[in-house]
């Protein structure tokens, strides 16, 4: 028989399990303190448990499936981790430090590959492997806090995968995150390409965590040119959702635009961009495209970006430019393309 897997279920699920193996229900939350606050990495390091409980563990749970293959670290600090799931699947998660603060960010993963197809993002190139389940999205954070004994204070949903293409797995690893690893739902960030229907039931669920679109493009035409997406879903309605989005839950959203030159950088970009967010309740959040050497799109110039910014800015809105991080070790935005291929 298969061992019951811990990290990343949730609270009713280990309660049976505990009950089942004639426990008492209560040591459950007393194994999720251990993991998800302190990061122990085995059953003999739960002091509190009575040792018959440790050894009943030992013998029909495991705490993780997923194995830390490989971790690189940048000039930055900023860190890449390697993932092998189960089924010799791979995905990566980053750790980014930001200066002078005490805040942790890990970028995680909701797919192993991605089936958008964004003509400029290295993931894309991977194909469509599978959606993660629950236990892969959570394992990534806990291997990560084990790893480096650091506590997580902030999670991106920003790596590899389409996290509202996942949307079960998606809300129930936010609400062991919210619950259990104590992340407070503003410090949570999930990114999506557009999937308009799960847009519309985030609204309905009146969702507290931030929503980030990645919208890359000011108009119709230009966002099919470089992302298959707003062939199915279109700029308009995608522009519509959006807003109802904002009503729905008073949240603001963020916009994330990757500057790439001669692409989307010039001056009427910039202007038809502020133009259509200008009644959307958003900040701005520039990304320079991080080169590599497979792909044909470049960064802008200096001067190109700060135009853009400025004229954003001018419009009224918030606007940041997002650091790169990472880029020495590829684990700047849309480099994440595990270099060691699955084996599937
Ligand atoms: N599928 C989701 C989550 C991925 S987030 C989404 O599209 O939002 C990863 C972000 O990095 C996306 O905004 C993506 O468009 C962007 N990106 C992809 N390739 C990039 C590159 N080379 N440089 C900078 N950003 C890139």
């Amino acid at each position: 028989m298969d061992k019951y897997l811990i990290v990343g279920k949730n609270l009713d699920s280990l309660e049976k399990f505990m009950t089942e193996n004639n426990q008492s229900k209560y040591r459950a939350k007393q194994i999720y303190n251990w993991v998800y606050l302190k990061s122990v990495k085995d059953f003999d390091s739960m002091t509190d448990l009575p040792l018959q409980t440790r050894e009943i563990l030992k013998e029909k749970a495991i705490l993780t499936s997923v194995i830390l293959k490989e971790k690189q670290v940048s000039k930055d600090g900023t860190m890449k981790f390697l993932f092998e799931l189960s089924d010799g699947n791979y995905v990566e998660s980053v750790l980014m430090r930001f200066d002078n603060r005490a805040n942790l960010t890990a970028c995680i993963s909701t797919q192993a590959g991605c089936p958008m197809g964004c003509k400029f993002c290295a993931t894309a190139k991977l194909g469509f492997k599978r959606n993660l389940t629950c236990e892969e999205i959570i394992q990534q954070i806990f291997l990560i806090q084990a790893q480096t004994n650091l506590k997580v204070t902030n999670i991106v949903y920003m790596g590899q995968g389409e996290p509202l293409l996942n949307f079960d797995n998606l809300l129930e690893s936010i609400k062991i995150f919210r619950e259990h690893f104590q992340i407070g739902a503003r410090r949570i960030t999930v990114s999506t390409c557009g999937i308009i229907p799960q847009i519309n039931e985030l609204a309905q669920l009146n969702f507290q965590s931030t929503l980030a679109i990645s919208l890359h493009a000011p108009n119709q035409k230009l966002r099919e040119s470089i992302m298959p997406v707003a062939n199915k879903y279109k700029f308009d309605d995608l522009m519509m959702s959006l807003k109802n989005y904002t009503e729905k839950t008073g949240r603001r959203i963020t916009v994330e635009y990757v500057l790439m030159k001669g692409i989307n950088d010039s001056v009427e970009c910039a202007k038809e961009l502020a133009y259509a967010i200008s009644k959307l309740k958003s900040n701005v959040n520039l990304i320079v495209y991080n080169q590599n050497e497979k792909s044909p799109y470049k960064k802008p110039d200096k001067e190109a970006i700060q135009k853009f910014k400025y004229i954003l800015e001018a419009s009224g809105k918030k606007v940041t430019i997002r650091l790169e991080r990472g880029s020495d070790i590829d684990a700047a935005c849309g480099q994440l393309s595990s270099r060691m291929k699955s084996k599937s």
